[in-house]
């Protein structure tokens, strides 16, 4: 008679248990499949965030429309957002933003969703890093996270032609290394030549910035090669025409790795 009752106690703990993973797999198993079949959808709120806040979004044709919002969607599924400092949580309206950021950068592209990033951190304002121990307003490193300053993200969308952009600076940084990491499911997505060619008109760019002979772009971009490329694309998004004018060569360079000319308003060369 003990054994019937243990049995029938195991039965009844057994199914609370699985009822309780499954309820803890059901959120991660549906994400799963948004991202494989491509289903995610942005809420009519989510999609007016779109319409309200980004000057990017708002340039486009109603199919592009469609597209951006698909691809957004796409890239805040399954990802995971952390609230630090004074924030108590992530909102629709900052995941809908960071996302946007990615889906600019990377439009012209194949679609693309970063999942080396799947983690994202998000503090007010400026913070200060373990390691470096110094303020930082971003970071998207080879550790596969991306931490970013909510204050210092919004400004680079208030002031859209200062070419400071934290949020497009810092995808920057995720494309680089996404594209060079082999292993996730996205690499290699631009063509090395277009990398070959970059480096080439790049480098003596580069060194003119750093001794003071090259003022067009801000000084910070000769801090290395990565900076330089995340400091060229905020130019590229927000200063096209001045970066068309001044370095007619790089710019047509960029051109090529992101397939898209903000200067002629063309937000896929090659469909
Ligand atoms: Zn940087």
């Amino acid at each position: 008679m003990t054994g019937i009752f243990i049995l029938l106690f195991l039965v009844i703990a057994g199914g609370f248990f699985l009822r309780s993973a499954l309820a803890d797999m059901l959120p991660f198993i549906k994400d799963e499949f948004n991202i494989i079949f491509k289903k995610a959808r942005l809420s009519e709120e989510q999609k007016s965030y779109l319409s309200k806040y980004h000057p990017y979004y708002q340039q486009l044709s109603s199919t592009y429309r469609t597209e951006f919002e698909k691809r957004t969607a796409l890239f805040i599924c399954g990802r995971k957002f952390t609230p630090k400092g004074t924030i108590a949580e992530v909102s629709e309206l900052q995941k809908v933003l960071i996302g946007a950021a990615m889906v600019q950068l990377t439009f012209g592209l194949k679609p693309l969703y970063f999942p080396r990033f799947k983690h994202i951190m998000l503090y007010p304002g400026e913070y200060i890093n373990p390691f470096t121990k110094k303020a930082h307003r971003g970071e998207a490193t080879n550790r596969g996270f991306m931490v970013l300053s909510w204050k210092h993200f919004l400004e680079g969308y208030a002031f859209p032609s200062d070419a400071l952009n934290l949020g497009i600076h810092e995808m920057a940084h995720a494309l680089r290394i996404e594209d060079r990491t082999s292993h996730d499911g996205e690499h290699q997505f631009i063509d090395p030549k277009h990398w070959r060619e970059w480096d080439r008109n790049a480098i003596p760019i580069f060194k003119a910035v750093g001794e003071g002979s090259q003022t067009f772009l801000r000084k910070y971009a000769s801090e290395n090669s990565e900076e330089f490329f995340a400091v060229c694309v905020e130019y590229f998004f927000e200063k096209p025409e001045d970066f068309r004018k001044n370095l007619p060569i790089l710019y047509s360079s960029m051109v090529k790795i992101l397939n898209q000319d903000p200067a002629r308003r063309v937000f896929r060369c090659i469909a």
